[in-house]
């Protein structure tokens, strides 16, 4: 199926809603049934036919079946954050007395699950470094039985090689997951490379305009089945028909929104690579990013996420610099039409300059829709400042 199919028309019965060209939002949080023996079958088919809005939504549907076709998989839930997904895809795949392994540096609140809520419920999990695949087979016991993956991550990018731990995972028949966030189904399909179920925050380039948090995940068609009709009907944690919408909406200009974003990066990239206020640079893409070649195989494109180090003395020139840009909006979260920083700084306090892992001259960005010049423009006059 071509990505301009699913994109603008896959999912969309027109001739059912007066063939409106886009679809209509569903706000309704219960279907009627016309007699007892159709009620009965709705039922039984709640994932698949309008009954009650936590199991199926028509303008959620249309959503669904074009998420799962752009990631190449059986099917998929959408969820009301990327949160939510990550802990569907886990708690649905664990119980007490299992061990887990999770790459180290995983978004926040995915190293939350596995470190405080899982621990509590009598799941071990082991983390590791996953950018050599020997360490997951290594990692794995006998009770192990689900692999977490996150590639590139989001703050320093390390990758794993998706083809690679798939085979180990499947040599041991443990479950594998990845949030492919990063990336989006256009330029990462890990699916196709034997990863099992891949999960989204689909609040960042799959939405697209910073307006909805939404997740999303996908797999097959008995694994989403059975995801469904436990973790995401018990939790609830459905996105609403406006959202669902509004994602819609999002992804038809998908394509466009990461070329941009990932054309102008380079060109970003480039010049903060040759600026002698840059000590180092985090982008997979950079031919000076250690896993350069592996970056090449697995992704047909990267990101406007980067990260860099600042060559500077002090915080207050960290500070300075951050203060001083006008085009980059100092924010969390990232994907949207919008530049952004994100400072490592303003998680540390001054009591604890030297954190572990977090660099307090570090700065990851996100490079949006702006035109490159004026991006490149801002940064000198932030540079000149310090
Ligand atoms: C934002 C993010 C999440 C969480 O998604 P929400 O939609 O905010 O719940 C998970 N993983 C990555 C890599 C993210 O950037």
């Amino acid at each position: 199926m071509d990505l301009s199919y699913i994109i603008n028309h896959l999912g969309e019965e027109r001739d059912q809603y007066f063939n409106a060209v886009s679809p209509p939002i569903i706000q309704s949080s219960n279907f009627a049934s016309k007699t007892v023996a159709d009620m009965r079958h709705t039922l039984q088919n709640e994932f698949e036919e309008p009954f009650y809005t936590r199991g199926y939504n028509p303008t959620v549907g249309i959503l669904r079946k074009k998420l799962a076709a752009l990631e190449g998989a059986e099917d998929a839930l959408v969820t009301s954050s990327g949160s939510a997904a990550c802990a569907i895809a886990v708690m649905g795949n664990l119980k007490a007395g299992d061990h887990a392994i999770c790459v180290n540096k995983p978004y926040s609140w995915t190293n939350k699950l596995f470190n405080n809520i899982l621990a509590g419920y009598g799941v071990e999990t082991t983390m590791i470094d996953g950018t050599d695949p020997e360490n997951f087979a290594r990692a794995i016991k006998p009770n192990t039985k689900l692999i977490f993956l996150e590639s590139p991550n989001s703050l320093t990018f390390e990758l794993q090689d998706l083809e690679a731990v798939a085979a180990i995972a499947k040599k041991h028949n443990i479950v594998t997951v990845i949030d492919n966030s990063y990336c989006t189904p256009l330029y990462q399909q890990p699916i196709k490379m034997g990863i099992d179920i891949t999960v989204h925050s689909a609040t960042k380039y799959l939405n697209g305009h910073s307006d909805v948090v939404a997740g999303v995940l996908c797999g097959s068609k008995e694994m989403i089945n059975r995801l469904f009709a436990s973790e995401l009907m018990t939790y609830g944690s459905i996105i609403s028909p406006n959202d669902a919408w509004l994602m819609i909406r999002g992804l038809r200009t998908l394509p466009l929104r990461l070329e941009r974003s990932n054309e102008t990066t380079t060109k970003v990239v480039e010049y903060l690579e040759n600026h002698p206020k840059v000590k180092q640079l985090y982008f997979p893409f950079s031919k000076s990013f250690p896993q350069y070649e592996l970056a090449k195989k697995q992704m047909q494109g990267c990101g406007g996420l980067f990260s860099i180090v600042l060559n500077v003395e002090n915080m207050e020139q960290v500070e300075t610099f951050c203060n001083s840009l006008q085009r980059f909006l100092m924010a969390c979260s990232w994907g949207g039409h919008e530049s952004l920083i994100f400072p490592s700084c303003s998680l540390l306090t001054s009591q604890c300059y030297n954190h572990p892992y977090i660099k307090w001259n570090m700065i990851r960005f996100y490079v949006g829709l702006e035109d490159a010049e004026v991006l490149i423009a801002d940064l000198e006059d932030a540079f000149a400042k310090i």
